[in-house]
């Protein structure tokens, strides 16, 4: 299965190249009201132990990225019952007006929280976010897209069919998104098929996914507890995801789960993306696993395989006349900016 997924990647990509990323994970807060039951990193509202960071505490972290060769940051937090659309509104224009910085932030589950919160529409929030310098949406929050495995694990998150429609409109208002999905836990893996045919179906509808990313559960400090899954297991899952989603045009490999052997190994299971050099993460090293990695590594990772590294692309809202993906020469793209090889196939 590994050597069709690879095949099936290479096919496409006859240049053999194999990206990588720099960017930092802030988490702007750890306050959060769901309280899912796989998560380590979480404190509930008034814990000693939670907190938010200043506007000045996240534009130190930005500015930490460009010192490592990057500009991109992914801001993701717990859902805070006082952090309203304002505040993020604010937040972005802010980061904006000091740094070139390509902003990835807020994934389903937050923009429906700010929502809730506000009374506006999904439309109105996304709309918001993007005219204050929202660049990318991060794919968190898919889990499992499945109704009983959701109430299981995360009873007070959005539903499998409010993920979706939030990425829909995402999609519909040109903000690119990555997928997600997060297997090994209690899931089947009749569960694992219906999510990655969810995923293959919207992108079909509106080639607004920009990347697929499995990753395993980390069990470590979390509630549900149990084993973390084999890298059989997670390999087997990569190349299945290839197999499937045919209509995505990156898959990438999960370095901060897996770390960096099974990460180039993963490059022979059909990923064409070996993942990020990370120079902040918290939500898995709350479960107790942290992998580390630099430019230099990730270039010899992928050389060593057999592959031309490069950079990943950047891709902005098409709304906004900020085109950040000069670097990109994989392919033509399409007006989403996704390379229309993928797409059309
Ligand atoms: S996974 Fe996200 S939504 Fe769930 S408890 Fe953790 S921070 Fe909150």
């Amino acid at each position: 299965m590994g050597y069709a997924a690879c095949e099936l990647m290479l096919r496409k990509n006859p240049k053999r190249v194999i990206s990588y990323h720099v960017t930092r994970n802030i988490n702007y807060t750890n306050v959060c009201v769901s309280g899912c039951r796989f998560c380590a990193f979480f404190r509930p509202p008034d814990h000693p132990e939670g907190y938010v960071l200043t506007d000045a505490e996240i534009l130190e972290k930005v500015s930490q990225v460009f010192v490592q060769g990057g500009r991109h940051i992914l801001l993701q937090g717990g859902l805070h019952p006082d952090l309203d659309i304002d505040y993020f509104c604010h937040l972005f224009k802010y980061l904006k007006h000091n740094a070139d910085v390509h902003i990835h932030a807020l994934s389903p589950p937050e923009i429906i929280h700010l929502s809730a919160l506000s009374g506006l529409s999904i439309k109105e929030i996304l709309s918001r976010l993007i005219e204050s310098g929202l660049d990318s949406m991060p794919g968190g929050g898919a889990e499992i897209l499945t109704p009983k495995v959701r109430l299981s694990l995360s009873p007070h998150k959005c539903q499998a069919d409010e993920w979706l429609s939030v990425m829909a409109c995402a999609h519909e208002l040109g903000l690119l998104a990555s997928a997600t999905m997060m297997f090994g836990h209690i899931e089947s893996l009749k569960d694992r098929i219906t999510h990655l045919d969810l995923l293959r179906s919207l992108q079909d509808e509106t080639a607004g996914f920009s990347a697929f990313i499995p990753w395993s559960y980390q069990p470590g400090n979390t509630a549900l507890g149990g084993e973390a899954t084999s890298a059989t297991d997670y390999l087997r899952t990569l190349a299945v995801s290839r197999i499937m989603l045919d209509n995505f045009s990156i898959i990438q490999a999960s370095i901060v789960t897996q770390g960096l052997k099974i990460a180039q190994l993963a490059l022979k299971f059909g990923a064409n993306d070996i993942g990020e050099v990370m120079l902040e993460e918290n939500v898995v090293r709350a479960t107790g696993i942290e992998h580390k990695s630099n430019i230099k590594e990730l270039v010899r990772l992928i050389e060593d395989t057999g592959f031309c590294a490069q950079p990943r692309p950047l891709f902005s809202c098409r709304q906004r006349a900020t085109a950040d993906d000069s670097s990109n020469d994989h392919q033509p793209t399409n007006n989403l900016g996704i390379s229309q090889a993928w797409t059309s196939n």
